[in-house]
């Protein structure tokens, strides 16, 4: 039992991985009957072959690689070429502009959230968090020393944040409040209007912003990414970006984390240098390795020369991806999706658990999914949404139609007689 998903009591956000809960559920389907594997659940863009990255990445690297040039230590804080290249990608769409100083790469957007939360931490101090959320932000604040405090992402007005409950939350030991933006894993895009309300409540607080922008310009509905740093002239501002999700490209691991702050709050702070700090010298086995530096070397190709077209073709794919998610949904009966998705690359769905015989819960749910269909599909508990499922939109069509009618079948099989 303690090796399946059902059996692991101590499943819960500060205690587990995605991809530990995507490894239980592996574990999980049967594998008698050899029926293809639909995979919902993680989101790695790779999953959809028509996700496959620009030629011009491919060409940068290549380059790079044939010049001699890069097979040097890398540079702890990262090439300045390459910096520079990611501070000049930021600024195009922000108010005030960026240097390379602002930025450090790091080893995708994951090792931008492992140096940044033990960098704002101090003893007693807590951080707010987004419900539902990206579960590696609860991993490193617990071990982070950070105390949690959720706040709620309200699923019937869209996934807004929940302002209200902002300032409750919130007390003199309240360190930061993470964003994620768009929103993994809900998939809807902030408006400018919620996103300055954030600001003005954080910059009240007294609190800095980090903003997860792993997703960001991937919006296709009919709102427009807008960056936290435009409100940086209101509150300090962190942002996280990588390359992964957009370009196609997780297995690179390029990410960076930049400074919105033109008033020097957080060097002020001692934050940066902190984050200095944890970026040169750290114990910990998983950062110690920095981004190589023909990687680095690639960035500012990739960054200044992939087309336009490239990125509204992947976002037309998406739109699409995203409409059939969401008329599929629809005809599931104990399956309501609130806010059909138009950013990110990722969704929620609630399950409606009275229309369902034997089942408990969503854990319950996505195993026994796992066992009978062979579909993978995240419980909502791994994200903070108990009884809720998360979809990843990075999946081939075909393969979400036939995921899609196996759990309606499945839910049909499995639902109350009236
Ligand atoms: C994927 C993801 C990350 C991690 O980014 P990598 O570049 O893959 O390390 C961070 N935050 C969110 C919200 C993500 O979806």
């Amino acid at each position: 039992m303690e090796n399946t998903i059902e059996g692991n009591k101590e499943l819960n956000t500060s205690t587990i991985t995605v991809g530990g809960v995507y490894n239980l559920l592996c574990d999980s389907i049967n594998n008698e009957d050899n029926r293809s594997v639909v995979r919902l659940g993680r989101v790695d863009p790779t999953d959809n072959p028509l996700f496959r990255t620009t030629t011009v990445a491919l060409d940068a690297i290549t380059r790079a690689v044939h010049s001699y040039n890069f097979n040097c230590y890398p540079p702890t804080l990262g090439l300045l070429e390459a910096k520079s290249a990611v501070a000049d990608h930021l600024s195009s769409n922000l108010p005030h502009k960026l240097s390379a100083e602002d930025v450090f790469l790091t080893i995708g957007g994951t090792q931008a959230i492992d140096i940044i939360l033990p960098s704002v931490s101090r003893p007693g101090a807590n951080i707010l968090l987004p419900k539902p959320g990206y579960p590696h932000y609860d991993l490193r604040a617990t071990r982070s020393l950070l105390e949690i405090r959720h706040y709620d992402l309200l699923p019937k007005r869209g996934w807004e944040v929940d302002l209200d409950s902002l300032e409750a939350l919130a007390d003199e030991n309240t360190v930061a409040i993470v964003i994620i933006s768009p929103s993994s894993p809900c998939g809807n895009v902030f408006t400018y209007e919620q996103l300055k309300r954030v600001a003005e409540i954080a910059s009240k607080l007294g609190i800095f912003v980090i903003s997860d922008e792993v997703y960001a310009h991937v919006a296709f509905g009919s709102k427009p990414f807008v960056p936290m740093g435009e409100f940086s002239s209101i509150v300090p501002v962190i942002t996280i970006g990588s390359l992964s999700k957009r370009w196609f490209i997780p297995g690179w691991r390029i990410g960076w984390l930049a400074i919105c702050d033109p008033h020097g709050i957080f060097k002020k702070s001692g934050v940066v240098t902190k984050i200095i700090e944890n970026l040169e010298i750290t114990s910990d086995p998983p950062t110690i390795v920095q981004l190589v530096c023909t990687l680095q070397a690639a960035i500012p190709e990739i960054l200044k020369k992939t087309t336009e077209d490239f990125h509204s073709n992947n976002l037309m794919i998406l739109r699409e991806v995203a409409n059939i998610f969401y008329e599929g949904c629809e005809e599931i009966p104990c399956l309501t999706c609130p806010h059909k998705p138009d950013g990110a690359m990722v969704t929620m769905v609630e399950i409606d658990l009275s229309q369902l015989e034997g089942i408990v819960d969503d854990v319950q749910f996505c195993t026994k999914l796992a066992k009978e269909e062979s579909v993978i599909l995240y419980p909502g508990v791994a994200v903070g949404l108990k009884n809720w499922l998360r979809f990843s939109l990075a999946v081939d069509a075909s393969d979400l139609k036939d995921g899609l009618s196996r759990i309606k079948a499945f839910s049909l099989r499995h639902a109350k007689m009236s």
